[in-house]
């Protein structure tokens, strides 16, 4: 947990010596709080004090790091409970399993599927994270399928097998990649701690209950593991909840370390629809990783979709850059619409103008990525605002009309704007979709 100045100050020497280039030890604490210096600036620290600070200063979530290059993960670090204290900052990490039973052919199919998993929404790129090769048949077979997972996805990897002779042979080939190992319990710490450091991977630490991966997660950090990931198995969802919600509490309220890490969870579950709806829940609190079989479009990208809500910040909505764009081959003769710069208001009205194949321009409006009404009522598209816009995107030297088609929620304004801007102000539909038969009615 973070120490306030008045902690910090607790633990100085109080000398007021000025060696570390403030006039007091109290106005050291403060800069040292807002992590404006270093605690190494006051030569006069005791070693535990230095301790207790440097332990303060670490987040209460470990970082943690999966996979290299384009395709590295980072998972944890976290510090709020609820997203709209401030905001979460690393996305859960979408994954799925594929068993080593399954043929050559078989799992290069599934892999050409899972590659294929992207989606735009919204101007951003989802994607899905991890690919988990579980160990299921002989060593045999789980060292083919993990060389067909490597030659086949650029993903990042878990490996999962409870054996780990096996993992070892199969971190030889896969360690460039800095896999994730599945999992080391209590009874096989001290394998998987030596796997861990040989090869310089994560881990994930797993026990049923809280206090023994409590427990189990100290034991690997007193064995030189500090890259873990939590798991506590397969559980029904509410008792899955309550261990996601206790690991998150522990380590962001009650300070505990030994629970201070990301998390990990595998879905069992064997309906499709099922398999999303667990998901989502464990999106939504507090998973780092979701490791799933179903592969579905439908089921994936409901979950993006899902986790990219979840993880935008919420004091700043997703914008789109305000300007003038063009839809489809425009002349001077093309439709002028308006609208805000919020992105998924942006979005919404471009699909339907390209959906009506009327080449068309659309003004975004700098509302502060406000949506239409909400940015009426603040007062953030006004006939002022639109006119401004017009203006600085001088869409009159690009249109030889001078007509512009605003939503028709707003159609309050339209005299207005008239009178401010001096163009003709036709008011659109309601709704975005209905755009298209609008545009072609024109
Ligand atoms: S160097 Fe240390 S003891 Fe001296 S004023 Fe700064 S904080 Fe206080």
């Amino acid at each position: 947990m973070a120490f306030s100045g008045l902690d910090i100050y607790k633990l100085l020497p109080k000398t007021n010596c000025r060696e570390c280039g403030f006039v007091t030890c109290l106005a050291f604490a403060m800069q040292l709080a807002k992590k404006a210096v270093s605690i190494d600036k006051c030569p006069y620290l005791s070693e535990e004090a230095k301790r207790v600070l440097e332990a303060s200063s670490q987040p209460p979530i470990k970082l943690v790091n999966i996979g290299e290059g384009d395709n590295k993960l980072e998972v944890g670090n976290e510090t709020v409970l609820f997203r709209h204290e401030e905001k979460f900052y690393h996305p859960t990490a979408v994954g799925f399993i594929i068993e080593d039973s399954l043929s050559v052919d078989e799992i290069k199919h599934r892999l050409e599927r899972i590659n294929k998993l992207k989606f735009e929404r919204v101007g951003q790129e989802l994607n899905v994270n991890l690919v988990a090769v579980r160990h299921t048949s002989d060593k045999k077979k789980f060292i083919e399928a993990i060389q067909t997972v490597l030659n086949n996805t650029p993903l990042a990897l878990v490996l999962m097998s409870d054996e780990p002779e096996a993992l070892k042979e199969a971190l030889k080939i896969t360690a460039q990649r800095r896999p994730l190992i599945y999992h080391a319990t209590k009874d096989n710490a001290g394998q998987f701690s030596k796997l861990a450091q040989e090869f310089k991977v994560p881990v994930v630490a797993s026990s049923s209950d809280l206090e023994t991966l409590s427990g189990l997660t100290r034991e690997l950090n007193n064995q030189g593991v500090n890259d873990i990931i939590l798991d506590t198995g397969v559980k029904p969802v509410k008792d899955k909840i309550w261990d996601l919600t206790q690991e998150r509490r522990q380590a962001l309220k009650k300070s505990n370390r030994s629970l201070g890490y990301p998390t990990l969870v595998i879905i069992d579950a064997k309906d499709p629809y099922e398999e999303v709806m667990e998901a989502a829940t464990y999106i939504s609190k507090y998973a780092s990783i979701v490791l799933m079989r179903g592969i579905e479009a439908w089921q994936v990208l409901s979950l993006l979709t899902l986790r990219q809500n979840i993880y935008t910040d919420p004091q700043k909505p997703l914008q789109i850059e305000p300007k003038l764009y063009s839809v489809g081959a425009v002349s001077s003769k093309s439709p002028v619409l308006v609208t805000t710069n919020f992105s998924l208001t942006y979005y919404t009205v471009l699909g339907e103008v390209e959906a009506s194949k009327v080449p068309s321009y659309i003004v975004s409006v700098d509302t502060e990525g406000m949506s239409v009404l909400t940015a009426w009522a603040a007062e953030k598209f006004t006939p002022e605002k639109i006119s401004d816009s017009i203006n600085k995107f001088v869409v009159k030297d690009t249109v030889s009309h001078m007509r512009l088609i605003i939503p028709g929620y707003v159609a309050v304004m339209s005299g207005d704007l008239e009178d401010k801007s001096g163009w003709q102000v036709v008011v659109g539909p309601k709704e975005a979709s209905g755009i298209p038969s609008f545009l072609k009615n024109l």
